[in-house]
């Protein structure tokens, strides 16, 4: 059976209980290992009603340091699904060590496992939070709805937008000090290539809450523009 067929036939076997993933086998690149799903209640974070703000931008454009400045000046939580996702492999857990060998091609981890990590995450901030930045999600189009229809529409999205050359230059600058397995130059053009592919679609279906701005500039003068418009979305919150 294809692991395509495979999986359908998982999903309908399961019924409402959250589906598990087939992540390929690292050695042989088939589709075989389940990685664990959970449930979550999910009630505290849609009645919160605090503003959700996604940040995009190619691998090095920069989110990372913006969303910092961000977190400082306004309180909001910074959830970055990459971190969230190389903490799990750091747990040593099952799921982690399957992540490993997807975030080591450059690939994206399947959606379901990204969305349950983010709402572990949430939840756990619920109480005291002032709203969430969840940075480099969505990645694809698919992820962004199911987002959306699982959790709570997004307030806005910032779009960091930097040349492919800007932000190789970036990476392998922060692969001195990063000791991410993926800031070496082949894994680079693998996630550059993942993201112009996948990226688009999102930007343009989000278009009435997405702006773009240039992240080729210093980090100050984005800022100031990040800030016209965070200010918005906490005057009107
Ligand atoms: P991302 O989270 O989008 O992958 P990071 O914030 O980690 O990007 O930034 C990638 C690298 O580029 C880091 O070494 C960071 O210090 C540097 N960097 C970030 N923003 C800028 C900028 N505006 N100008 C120059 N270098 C930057
Ligand atoms: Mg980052």
């Amino acid at each position: 059976m294809r692991p395509r067929s495979l999986l359908l036939v998982s999903l309908l076997a399961l019924g409402s209980s959250p589906a598990p993933f087939f992540a390929p086998n690292p050695r042989t690149g088939q589709q075989a290992d389940t990685i664990e799903r959970k449930e979550y209640d999910l009630a505290p974070l849609k009645n919160a009603k605090l503003p959700i703000i996604w940040v995009l931008g190619g691998p090095g454009s920069g989110k990372g340091t913006q969303c910092d400045r961000i977190v400082q000046k306004y309180g909001f939580t910074h959830l970055s699904t990459g971190d969230l996702l190389r903490d799990e492999v750091k747990s040593g857990s099952k799921r982690g060590r399957q992540l490993t060998a997807i975030m080591e091609r450059g690939e994206l981890v399947p959606l379901e496992v990204v969305l349950d990590l983010l709402k572990e995450a949430m939840l756990q901030k619920v109480g005291t939070s002032k709203g969430f930045l969840i940075d480099g999600y969505p990645r694809e189009l698919s992820q962004g709805k199911t987002f959306e229809e699982q959790i709570s529409p997004c307030t806005l999205v910032l779009n960091f937008d930097a040349s492919p050359e800007t932000m190789t230059k970036r990476l392998l600058h922060r692969a001195q000090t990063s000791g991410r397995v993926d800031d070496n130059e082949e894994t680079i053009k693998k996630r550059l290539q993942t993201f112009l592919t996948h990226s688009k679609p999102v930007v343009e279906h989000y278009a009435d809450k997405c702006r773009t701005i240039s992240a080729e500039n210093d980090p100050d003068v984005i800022f100031n523009e990040v800030q016209q418009c965070l200010d918005k979305v906490v005057a009107s919150a």
